[in-house]
């Protein structure tokens, strides 16, 4: 969502710019705009409002027009608050024209805001809610404050989370950042030449690697020679910096037509390190180093509350339902945004264990807040390290899939599952639950993981002509039960995502209560039905359809000739034990989608409407 980028330095910072927003660029947007303190020290603005060509267009325009200065702002816009054209695009000025700002996140008391800023005579050029700061912070400078003054008392007018990114005209060389809340990172690293900042750290890399991440409430002063925090009352705050791990080559698509295809691909790798230093396979153990809860504290949870949102929050329902069936602990899943405001009731006794991709995410952030203050012991299985999340949980799992780009995840939300497989092992181990005779299997199950996902992306080749068929329907079912109900809601939503087709998952068990209306030739139906203890139930379902004219896709055990023979199409999946048969049908799930996006033109990287990183609620 929404992307940031600024750059103080010796070089010319217009083409940089572009670059910079470019690393940001798969967050998703809907335009794009750059403001640069040209030679005169004139603050100059070029922005596009034209969806997604704008960041293509914006970099024409720059070009053409021979803008050049060495200090500058850019912003890559997701629109909240106004259409998307030129004028609502960012960065918006004073108007004196002496400020220019970024901004990212929503401004919840901007109308208020807005109605007193026009009370003292200011004409607004945007329908956004951006432009109030800008206004704020051009009033303030233009009474003497220096930027970072103004940008504090803006801070501290706005209700809501922001990140936001400023320029003076008279202060040339210097670029503030702001974080209030959880509405997107800001990141900021220098070198010799130049500082820094964005909403992530990819777009550092060519710079640093060695980064300082803002807290909320925190506000950053960069100058080519200098990085400076403070608080929101204007105190300096002094932060060691990190080293990031992660890295620019990882972020380039290698010889994949698309980041979707190389991520899919690098599943085998992305569940291995999610075992690194987690999962013994000589010893046949697993143990999670993040995890300091003693074995008397694990005694003491009575329940464990996963949360998390779209296929994070899918993960989450498939750890659920493995920690309570392994681990013997009641536990659920839920929707962040709707965990955040029904005042649960957590305690100290309620293990939480958020997922969030990005770590960013806001209402899974929302609902980690809440379980702080309740008093839960709270874990985060997440993949960008150093994220808002870490500082809110007690306890970080890196998924370590690698930096995932495509908007729709896939590698990440395997990891995910890998890790909270581990957590249901060491919680069921901890509490006596299963021994070690039994972790040992699981251990044995988990070596053949890398390899079985392998095999299923074999796949590939053979999905064609059913990822032909699918692209002609309007409306497709996908059924599951037990753990393959996450994969059948994960599979309608990638296809909901990538293909634009209306898909809809649901328990197989539910359809006599309402979808079977639906079904006969119009909709197809894509069934997860690996050889299993729910098996026969999922035959019945495949023949309920079948009776109603509908058309059956299935995922199936490789070697299955009953489901071959009623489906009018079978997917064949490795046999693996229970426990992992989810990863195995996930997979495919994830390839159909894909190729049905490529025969309807969609571009799989970057669905319209979505974004990768959803800081806004
Ligand atoms: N709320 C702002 C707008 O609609 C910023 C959105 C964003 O985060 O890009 O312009």
């Amino acid at each position: 969502m929404c992307g940031i980028f600024a750059y103080a330095g010796s070089e010319n910072a217009v083409p940089l710019l572009i670059d910079g927003l470019r690393s940001v660029e798969y967050r998703g947007y809907d335009s794009a705009g750059i403001s640069v303190l040209d030679s005169a020290g004139d603050i100059q603005t070029i922005k596009m409002g034209d969806h997604k060509a704008s960041l293509e267009n914006l970099g024409d325009a720059v070009e053409s027009s021979g803008l050049s200065g060495q200090v500058g702002i850019g912003h890559t816009r997701w629109a909240t608050h106004g259409e998307v054209n030129q004028q609502n695009s960012h960065p918006h000025s004073s108007s004196d024209g002496m400020v220019s700002i970024a901004h990212n996140g929503i401004i919840e008391n901007f109308i208020e805001l807005k109605d007193q800023l026009r009370g003292t005579g200011i004409d607004f050029k945007s329908e956004t809610d951006s432009e109030v700061l800008a206004h704020l912070v051009g009033n303030s400078v233009s009474n003497g404050s220096s930027l970072r003054e103004a940008v504090i008392f803006a801070a501290n007018q706005i209700k809501g989370n922001t990140a936001v990114v400023a320029i003076s005209a008279e202060e040339p060389g210097v670029i503030v950042g702001l974080r209030v809340g959880n509405a997107g990172g800001i990141v900021v690293g220098r070198n010799d030449d130049a500082a820094v900042m964005a909403s992530d750290t990819i777009a550092l890399l060519p710079y640093t690697s060695e980064v300082v991440y803002l807290e909320p409430s925190e506000v950053v002063e960069i100058s080519k020679a200098n990085v400076a925090l403070f608080d929101l009352e204007n105190n300096q705050i002094h932060r060691d910096t990190v080293v990031t791990g992660q890295n620019f080559e990882a972020a380039q698509k290698g010889n994949h037509p698309y980041f979707m295809a190389k991520e899919i691909a690098e599943q085998p790798g992305a569940v291995q390190g999610a075992m690194r230093g987690r999962t013994d396979f000589a010893a046949g153990t697993v143990s999670l180093p993040e995890f300091s809860l003693t074995a008397k504290q694990i005694e003491k949870i009575d329940r464990v509350v996963l949360t998390g949102m779209g296929s994070s929050l899918h993960a989450a329902m498939f750890g659920a339902s493995i920690i309570e069936s392994l681990a013997r602990i009641p536990a659920s899943a839920e929707n962040s945004s709707e965990l955040r405001y029904r005042n649960p009731a957590i305690g100290s006794t309620t293990l939480v264990v958020a997922v969030t991709q990005s770590g960013e995410t806001a209402d899974t952030l929302a609902a980690m807040e809440h379980a702080r203050n309740a008093g839960a012991p709270q874990a985060v299985v997440l993949e960008l390290e150093g994220s808002q999340a870490t500082r809110v949980a007690d306890f970080t799992f890196p998924v370590r899939a690698g930096q995932e780009i495509g908007v729709a995840s896939t590698k990440t939300m395997i990891a995910s599952m890998t890790t909270l497989l581990q957590m249901a092992v060491v919680l069921a181990e901890s509490r006596g639950v299963i021994g070690s005779i039994q972790v040992r299997t699981i251990v044995e199950g988990l070596t053949e993981l890398p390899a079985l996902i392998g095999t299923t992306l074999g796949l590939n080749g053979r999905l064609e002509s059913l990822s032909g068929r699918l692209a002609e329907f309007n409306d497709l079912l996908y059924l599951g039960r037990g753990t393959q109900l996450s994969i059948a809601l994960e599979g309608a939503l990638k296809m909901k995502e990538l293909a634009y087709i209306h898909a809809e998952g649901y328990p197989a068990g539910e359809m006599k209560h309402g979808v079977n209306a639906l079904l006969g030739p119009e909709m197809a139906t894509v069934v997860a039905a690996p050889q299993n203890s729910l098996y026969e139930k999922m035959l019945s379902n495949i023949s309920e359809v079948k009776a109603r004219g509908g058309e059956v896709a299935a995922i199936v055990t490789e070697g299955d000739t009953t489901i071959e023979r009623v489906a009018d199409h079978v997917i064949f999946v490795p046999e693996c034990p229970e426990l992992l048969q989810p990863f195995v049908t996930l997979v495919p799930m994830q390839i159909l989608a894909y190729q049905t996006a490529l025969n309807l033109g969609r571009d799989p990287d970057k669905p319209r409407n979505l974004a990768k990183t959803v800081t806004v609620e």
